[in-house]
Parts: C-alpha cells; structure tokens; sequence
C-alpha cells in the first residue's frame, strides 16, 4: 500500500522489534521527546541515547544461542512527564548520569549524517 499510494504512516509501539520489521525511520521518545531520530539500520546497529541501548536491550532472541551477555536494565520508575527530572529528563535512571545532566537538558543534535541523539556523552 506504501508503494502503490504514496503513503506515509506513523507507526507507535513499545515493542522495537515489530518496529524494526515496519519503520524505515525511527524516533525513540522518552517522556514525550525525542531523544534519538535516526534511520532504523543506523539505529539498531549504533544506538546513540541511553534509553535506546536499554530498549534494543530488552528485544527478545528467539534463538538461546544468540544470547547477549549485556542486557541494560534500567532502575527506577519513569518520572511523571507532568513534573519531569531537571536538566535531561533521563537522568534519574540512566546508567551513565554526570553531574551535567542533571542541571543541563541535553539538545537534540545530529551526530552522524542523518541520526540525531540527545545526550551529553556525545
Ligand atoms: S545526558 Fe546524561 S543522563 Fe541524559 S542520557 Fe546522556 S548520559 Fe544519560
């Protein structure tokens, strides 16, 4: 149907890996921003954000023998997006927080052609 009428769609999931079977392009959003926008080859390949690591993390491996030995597991509960965390909103549970990011909101910034991250490890 996408060919044969032009269409775009918008496609929302919590599930990466039906994403990764539907989306050309793909926006993770952590409290209702975009924190990572980038094609799906170069985002499920080299995530750049925090959250997206822990997300691709979380894929399930149909095959026991292609196990990872590094599942990110992220502690915490996600903060109210009515009163969310100062400086980058992820901080409160990323595996990588500075001192930076919690007074800082890290910009959306496009840190390889066509794949954009927001994070002050970058
Ligand atoms: S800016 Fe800091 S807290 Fe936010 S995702 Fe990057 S490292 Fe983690």
């Amino acid at each position: 149907m996408q060919e044969e009428y032009g269409l775009a769609y918008l496609f929302i999931a919590h599930d990466l890996a039906v994403v990764q079977h539907i989306a050309h392009r793909v926006a993770v959003m952590y409290l209702g921003r975009i924190v990572e926008l980038a094609d799906k080859r170069s985002l499920f390949s080299q995530p750049l954000h925090p959250y997206t690591e822990a997300l691709l993390s979380a894929v399930p491996i149909p095959d026991p023998k292609g196990r990872r030995d590094t599942r990110v597991v992220l502690t915490g509960d996600v903060p109210s997006p009515v009163n969310p965390p100062s400086g980058c909103h992820f901080h409160t549970r990323c595996p990588y927080v500075m001192e930076r990011c919690r007074v800082e909101a890290p910009a959306l910034r496009e840190l390889q052609p066509g794949h954009w991250a927001s994070c002050h490890r970058h």
